[in-house]
């Protein structure tokens, strides 16, 4: 499939702070893609520079084979600063973001009605945008941003100020609108926000590009190579059989004395992630073994593989 974004090279200077550094990237259409890193990492800054709200310093970017300036009417943004008009009334301020998107008549008003009732908000049309709170305001704001049904939906940190059970709605609908055929980019700094929805990842560090995959490629590369078996008495004797095996590497038993967490070896589980034969076999008789289970990496692993530290640790590092 096509990319429906193309950076070459882009570099963007603040002084002597490279905030974005040199970087390419090809984001398909149709693809639902997260930009993950710490803050600072500059998701933003590369944000802003797809949409021509700033430039780079060097490099070339194509969006849906123009810039975004051309192609305003089929792109939907969320920028990071919140913000709507206060004195307005919701029903208002949506009719009028959606009328200058070119939306008229009935099809306007059951579009509002409909993002109302998809973002569950439907008792806020009449109140005015400052009664309401942060996370409603967010709602709002991203219904503004996705009201003209654009091809192309850009979201920066959408999930930030959510509740969790706001955060899970946002992502569903993401999700709907990804399988409604739209390419999504959305950044965020919580990993785990991404691994839920996304189906392609970029990870940013310092303004490099770390990693830029698919989710199930990126699975497929960091195979998960640990094992948690949890015992129901103390486990220091099924501890060492364990450790024993050959598909195991190193065995750990936790503070609860009834946790086992092994690390296997190269090689095994293969492809898919499977438990190997041996420790199954070893594990099969165990009456006290109250769950064997095998870990997969988490992107946040991904990330501490990659760069040395966890995004965590990396926020603000810049
Ligand atoms: P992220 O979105 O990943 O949190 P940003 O793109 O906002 O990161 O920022 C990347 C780096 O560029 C940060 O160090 C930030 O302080 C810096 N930066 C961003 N915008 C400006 C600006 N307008 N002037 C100076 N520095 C900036």
């Amino acid at each position: 499939m096509s990319p429906a974004i193309t950076l070459e090279g882009v570099t963007k200077r603040y002084g002597d702070l490279t905030a974005v550094d040199a970087v390419d990237l090809e984001v398909p259409e149709g693809s639902l893609c997260g930009f993950l890193g710490p803050n600072g990492a500059g998701k933003s800054t590369t944000i802003r520079m797809i949409m021509s709200i700033i430039y780079p310093d060097e490099g070339r970017i194509s969006v849906m084979g123009g810039s975004a300036l051309d192609r305003k009417d089929d792109i939907g943004y969320l920028p990071e600063e919140r913000g709507l008009y206060r004195k307005m009334r919701v029903v208002e301020l949506l009719r009028y973001v959606a009328r200058l998107k070119g939306i008229d008549g009935s099809v306007l008003r059951a579009r509002v009605d409909d993002w109302l009732d998809r973002m569950e908000l439907p008792d806020v049309r009449r109140k005015r945008c400052q009664e309401l709170s942060k996370g409603m305001q967010q709602k709002i704001q991203f219904i503004a941003s996705v009201i003209h049904e654009p091809d192309l939906v850009i979201l920066d940190e959408p999930f930030s100020g959510l509740d969790p059970v706001n955060s899970r709605l946002l992502g569903r609908v993401i999700g709907e609108l990804h399988g409604a055929g739209r390419t999504i980019i959305f950044s965020t700094h919580v990993l785990h926000q991404a691994e839920q929805i996304c189906d392609r990842v970029v990870m940013i560090d310092r303004g490099r590009v770390v990693l830029d995959d698919s989710l199930a490629e990126i699975r497929r590369t960091f195979d998960p190579r640990s094992i948690r078996v949890e015992a129901s008495r103390d486990g220091e004797e099924l501890l060492e059989r364990l450790r024993s095996l050959e598909e195991v590497d190193s065995a750990t038993l936790h503070e609860d004395r009834e946790t086992i967490e092994l690390r296997i070896g190269p090689g095994a589980p293969g492809e898919g992630g499977s438990i190997p034969a041996g420790i199954l076999d070893e594990l099969g008789g165990e009456a006290r073994v109250r769950s064997i289970e095998l870990r997969r990496p988490t992107l946040d692993d991904v990330f501490v593989k990659l760069v040395g530290r966890s995004v965590g640790e990396a926020d603000g590092a810049t």
